[in-house]
């Protein structure tokens, strides 16, 4: 059985026993905020508790090691329609120890998808359409630098609202303990 076969089959119950009951809220954050953070599988309830964020209370986005490289990519454009139209008021990027994005390098997907068949030279249409693969499958170097690089961009970017906190975190992914790399006033 896969993973969705078994997902299914729980969801039936899960809707026909009313067990979504606790979880009904609006989709407006109640704690007005806006996190940024890794999808590591181990912050999936950890960070929630550790925050202590209960359904409804934050607008989370999530992609690998809590990176934002684009101004004007996805991530930003999630956390302004977040502060514009979903009511947050501030903002947290939380990046967190033992991130598989430390030290990540393009060369190993290339050589895995090399292992599995892949055919590497269709990613030149990418190249030639001035796409830098290297850097768009770039990690980074120090979670903690990571960290105060994504506020930056955030804070830089010409639509965030005046004055809008943006806050820069790291967890543990072990403890959920907290430490401030950059905080706002
Ligand atoms: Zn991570």
């Amino acid at each position: 059985m896969s993973a969705m076969d078994s997902i299914l089959k729980f969801n039936e119950t899960f809707v026909a026993n009313n067990e979504y009951k606790p979880y009904e809220t609006s989709k407006f954050p109640n704690k007005k905020l806006v996190i940024l953070t890794c999808m590591d599988t181990r912050l999936l309830e950890l960070l929630p508790k550790a925050m202590n964020l209960a359904n409804g209370d934050a607008k989370i986005i999530k992609n690998a090691g809590a990176m934002v490289t684009e101004p004007y990519g996805s991530i930003m454009r999630s956390i302004l329609v977040a502060l514009y139209e979903l009511q947050a008021e501030e903002v947290a990027v939380v990046g967190h120890y033992g991130c598989g994005m430390t030290g990540f390098h393009s060369e190993a997907i290339y050589t895995k998808a090399k292992e599995k068949g892949l055919d590497l030279s269709r990613l030149e249409d990418a190249s030639y359409a001035g796409v830098d693969i290297d850097r768009w499958l770039r990690g980074f170097e120090d979670v903690e630098e990571n960290v105060k690089h994504s506020v930056d961009m955030i804070k830089r970017h010409p639509l965030l609202p005046e004055h809008t906190p943006v806050h820069g975190l790291v967890i543990s992914p072990e403890t959920g303990k907290l430490t401030v790399v950059e905080k706002a006033e």
